[in-house]
């Protein structure tokens, strides 16, 4: 049987109006907050895949990610709390020491096996594992059925003119987009460096073309998992102001865009804005102490 209590009854939707300065609404979606590990999007993205290993009857997931990926960890605890199993197909040489994300992947049952970055780029999986009796999801959960998981944010955010959310493969992007209103519009943070290939593989997990929706490409600060001091700095005085925790690799630079785009009246006068929070602050434990004031 399926249980539905890891999701929560409702998601605090906090007004940070205030911090951006402007005549427009501004609320914060706390996604982050549905659950201490599987957290944010990835809890809406993973339940269409657990949904049907259960189904299907599977013995567990078998699922690809890098040493401090979000998506491995809330895949380990989301299936160990489904009683199923979870094989992490890690990219990189076994370090010495593993992460606290891949600690704690383990701790949740995860079987890890690593693989060096050229056989990772192939996403491959190896012959120890039986294919019939695994579930593939591929990286950060992409694909359809993630994007029908995130759909289901829609039930708990209020109605807003702009649905505004960081993207990685897109899954999360393409899923609000599927749930759009015809007046709606959403619109992406790209948190890579000239991720060319993003906007066709949002297309094609959309259940109609529709033009509502806008990638911006220039907040990546770097490229994946890359910061500034200026990153460092605005996700301190964000939470100073607005007591909310981003992470560096994805929501630190969806707050940062937000407050350029707002501050160039990117959005009318008046209108309301929903920003995802989407979780991932687990991935600011491989900052050295003392970087960040939360
Ligand atoms: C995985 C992740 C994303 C990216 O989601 P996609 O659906 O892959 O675009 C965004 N924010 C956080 C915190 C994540 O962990």
């Amino acid at each position: 049987m399926m249980t539905n209590s890891l999701f929560p009854e409702k998601i605090l939707i906090q007004n940070i109006s205030s911090f951006y300065k402007k005549d427009i609404d501004v609320l914060m979606a706390r996604l982050d907050q549905v659950h201490p590990v599987i957290s944010g999007n990835k809890l809406f993205k993973l339940q269409p895949y657990l949904t049907e290993a259960v189904r299907h009857q599977k013995k567990g997931i078998v699922t690809f990610g890098g040493a401090w990926s979000n998506h491995i960890v809330a895949t380990a605890a989301a299936c160990s709390l489904q009683g199923l199993s979870s094989i992490g197909i890690i990219r990189g040489e076994q370090p010495a020491n593993l992460s606290p994300t891949l600690r704690k992947a383990m701790d949740y049952g995860m079987q890890l096996h690593f693989v060096t970055r050229e056989n990772y780029s192939k996403k491959e999986i190896p012959g120890f594992v039986d294919t019939h009796e695994y579930l593939r999801v591929e990286e950060g959960g992409y694909g359809v059925p993630g994007a029908q998981g995130i759909a289901d944010i829609a039930n708990y955010i209020p109605h807003a003119d702009y649905y505004c959310c960081a993207v990685g493969t897109g899954t999360t992007l393409a899923g609000i987009i599927n749930s759009l209103h015809p007046e709606q519009r959403a619109i992406g943070i790209s948190i890579m460096k000239g991720n060319t290939s993003l906007a066709d593989q949002i297309k094609k997990l959309l259940l109609h073309q529709h033009s509502n929706w806008t990638i911006f490409h220039d907040y990546h600060f770097g490229g994946y998992a890359k910061k500034t001091p200026e990153l460092v700095a605005f996700m301190n005085t964000f939470y100073a102001h607005t007591n909310i925790p981003t992470d560096f690799i994805y929501t630190g630079k969806l707050c940062y865009a937000m407050g350029e785009l707002i501050a160039s009246d990117f959005f009318s006068k008046g209108s309301r804005i929903v920003i995802i929070h989407s979780g991932g602050l687990q991935g600011n434990s491989s900052l050295p102490n003392g970087t960040l004031i939360f």
